[in-house]
Parts: structure tokens; sequence; C-alpha cells
């Protein structure tokens, strides 16, 4: 039927959240990583999630960046298009929500969108504008001390007007209280105002399902992956979206399994320590790669002749004494680059050892794995933990990938993912 809904995200792991969102509403999504080279393969999915880099980098280069996503995306035929930023609304006056807003809704011929990063389930409200985190405003809350996006002011109308050339007006609780048709005439009122804009209130999901609602003519929606719970049933409303579908799906794919860790979280610590009680391991050692050892071939060389017998772990993963030990020899910047560069390897060597279902930890372990193998995009599958699915590589060869950053899933999480596979 084509795709529904085309998504741009300011970062990989927002990204990852609105596709697993869309997922648990029902439509099948996949999550590309950075502006897809043209004639990468698309499966046939309801929903795509561009994942880009642009919340903190030069206005200018995020809006072109975005441009270049949405040209994609409109090349596919989405119906709607959705741009994706923090729930926290990480910016600047300079940027970078507003500048790329706007870039979008002129790209997209629009002139009125809403601003809605709200996401109850996670604590963020927006009450009369006021952005809160918890129970405390937004610039009570730690991010008034961002290192890069520092907010210092809570009131998004205010926020978001200083960061564009249109007006940004308010539809509050109130009026989204009182249901669509309340809320879609708000909009309407506000857009034959002048206003670009609309900060909307949302305090629980019946809020934000009421907004998905009212947004549903429109080209453009912006906000947090919250307000996304709201678009689905838009689509099957419509008629574009079947119901009762397993929208996590995944083709089933055979071959070895590994696990690869280079995350040095407490969770992962956990996590590494129960699985090596009984499966073969082999630990990577910073300082070997700082003598300049071909610990990666020995690595692959240590596995291909287990990997029969099921998973393996290959980890760097150390507890906060040791790799603070490492790090003042070595320097944080240069034994991070050291383990990140040989799990890439390592990586590349299992799968051509016949890996092809593959756990990462680690986001940064997770971005380095991903880039050695080529892997423009994943189908999003069953999660294993909350926020950690499987995944199915687009690229070449076919495989499943679960990449876990920092302080997810259960001890156990290792040995349950490769379950959920079975
Ligand atoms: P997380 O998601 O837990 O933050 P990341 O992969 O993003 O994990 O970051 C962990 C960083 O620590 C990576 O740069 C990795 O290369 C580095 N690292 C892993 N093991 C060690 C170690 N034993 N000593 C020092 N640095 C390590």
């Amino acid at each position: 039927m084509g795709l529904l809904l085309g998504c741009i995200a300011d970062d990989f792991t927002g990204a990852t959240d609105l596709a697993g969102t869309l997922v648990r509403e029902g439509m099948r999504t996949v999550q590309m990583i950075g502006v897809p080279a043209p004639g990468t393969p698309l499966p046939d999915v309801d929903a795509v999630v561009i994942a880009l880099k642009s919340r903190t980098i030069a206005p200018a280069d995020a809006i072109a960046q975005s441009l270049e996503a949405l040209e994609w995306l409109r090349g596919h035929g989405c119906r709607q298009y959705f741009f994706k930023y923090c729930s926290t609304f990480d910016s600047t006056d300079e940027g970078n929500i507003g500048p790329v807003a706007e870039a979008l809704l002129d790209a997209l011929d629009s002139d009125f969108t809403i601003a809605c990063p709200a996401f109850p389930r996670n604590n963020r409200t927006i009450c009369k504008g006021y952005l809160f985190a918890g129970n405390v405003l937004l610039n009570e809350s730690g991010m008034q001390d961002h290192p890069l996006t520092p907010m210092r002011d809570p009131n998004l109308v205010r926020v978001l007007d200083r960061q564009t050339s249109g007006a940004v007006g308010l539809v509050a609780y109130d009026t989204i209280r009182r249901g669509a048709a309340a809320t879609a005439a708000a909009f309407d009122a506000a857009r034959r105002k002048g206003d670009r804009f609309a900060i909307t209130d949302a305090l629980d999901e019946d809020d934000l399902m009421v907004i998905g609602e009212a947004c549903a003519g429109f080209p453009l929606i912006t906000g947090g992956s919250g307000v996304a719970i709201g678009l689905p049933e838009n689509f099957r409303r419509a008629g574009l979206l079947k119901s009762g579908i397993a929208a996590d799906a995944l083709p089933s794919i055979t071959g070895h399994a590994a696990v690869l860790s280079g995350s040095c979280s407490r969770a992962t610590n956990e996590q590494v320590t129960l699985m090596a009680r009984d499966h073969p391991s082999f630990q990577v050692d910073p300082r070997a790669l700082a003598r300049g050892e071909s610990v990666a071939q020995a690595a692959v060389d240590w596995a291909t002749p287990l990997l029969a017998d099921g998973p393996i772990l290959v980890y760097a993963t150390a507890a906060p004494d040791a790799v603070r030990k490492i790090q003042s020899e070595l320097g944080a910047d240069k034994a991070g680059a050291l383990v990140e560069e040989a799990m890439a390897a390592i990586a590349r060597g299992l799968v051509d050892a016949g890996v092809r279902r593959m756990i990462v930890a680690g986001g940064e372990t997770s971005g380095a794995v991903v880039g050695a193998l080529n892997v423009p995009g994943l189908r999003i599958g069953p999660e294993i933990d909350p926020g950690v699915p499987w995944t199915a590589s687009l690229g070449n060869p076919a495989m499943l990938l679960a990449l876990k950053s920092g302080n997810f899933g259960t001890p156990d999480f290792f040995t349950k993912a490769f379950g959920v596979l079975s």
C-alpha cells in the first residue's frame, strides 16, 4: 500500500524510540541510519524513521540534512511526515528545532503544524505551554546545565518563538480535554490567525491520542515520540493500515550467534558476568590493543571453531576501577577508540565466519559495529526488554542485530534475547 509515515529524527536513540513506538502501535517500521544512498532497498513497511545526528550541529547543516532526508522520504510517497526531537526540547535560541521545522513546512508547502515534545510515560508533560520533567519545570530539572543545549526557559512558546520567524501560539489542555474536534478547530483558528506553530499541551496519553486525531490531515507533525502514538490510528481509521498484523515480525534468519560487548555500564557488567558463566567468552584487552597486538584476529580465530555449539561472547566490558586505570594509562579517548575499532573488526570477522544473529552492547560500540558492517537500516522487530528490539539489517548479508546501549536490559538479557528468536 506504500509508505504512510515518513519520519526524520535528530538523533539515533530518539529514532529508535520513535520506531519502537510505531511498531508497538501496529506500523511495520524501518529505521535508516542517516539519509539512505540512492537505490537503498526498502522492504514493504508502513513507516520509515531516518536517524540523523543533527541535534547540535550548525542550524544550516541540520536544515540541509533534514531536507535531504525529506526528499528521500518523498521519493517513496509518504502520506504524512514527522519531525522527531527530544522530549526535553533540546535546542538553543539558534536552533535546531525551529529552523528545521520551518524548513520542512516550507518544503511541504504547508503553513502550520504543532510542536509537542510531551512524553507522559517518561514524565515529560506540557501544561499551559510549560514543559515539566517529572514534578519540576524543565529549567529546574538539570537540563538548565546541559553542556550543549542548556534549557533555561521552560515556556515552549517563548523558546520556539526565539528560534523561528513565524508566530508561535498555544493550544492548552483545557481545549484538548474537549476532544479531537475542538482541538482541530483550535488548530484551525490558530492557523487562520497567522500562527505557524502551536505548542500543544499534553498531560497523559489520552491527550496524545486526541492530538494525534486532530492532526490527521497535517502534512507535517513535530514532536517527541509520545505524540506519535496517536498517528497509526488515523491510518487505520482511513483504511490505509490493517489492524491485527504482527508489525514486529522479522524474517527468520539462521546462522551462528554472538554477543559483542563494549559497554562498561553497570547493567552490562552484570550481563557479561552472567553470560560468561556458562558460555565461551573472550576478553579484549585494551593494553594489548595499545601495544599493537592483533587482538581482533585472535578473537575471531578463537571464536570460529566454537560457533557451531551456541552463542559466544567477546567483551571489553570491565568494572569502573579497571576502566579508570586503563583510561589513566592510555587516555579515555584513545582507549575508547582502540576498543571500538577492535570491536568493529571482530564483528566483521564473525560475520565472515557465519554469525547472523548478533547482540552488540554499548551505544558507541553499536555505532562502530553498524558502520563496519555497512548496515544502511534496520527493520524493527520484537522487543527483548523495553527499548531494545531485535532488528533485521537491511544490508548484505541479511542478519539479525540487537543494539543495546548502556544500562538497558535485565541481567539475563543476552541469553534471553536469543530465546526470543526461537
Ligand atoms: P554505553 O552505551 O554503555 O555508554 P558505549 O559503547 O557507548 O557504551 O561506550 C563505552 C566506551 O568505553 C566505548 O568507547 C568503548 O570502546 C570503551 N571501552 C570499552 N571497554 C573498555 C575498557 N576495558 N577500558 C576502557 N574503555 C573501554
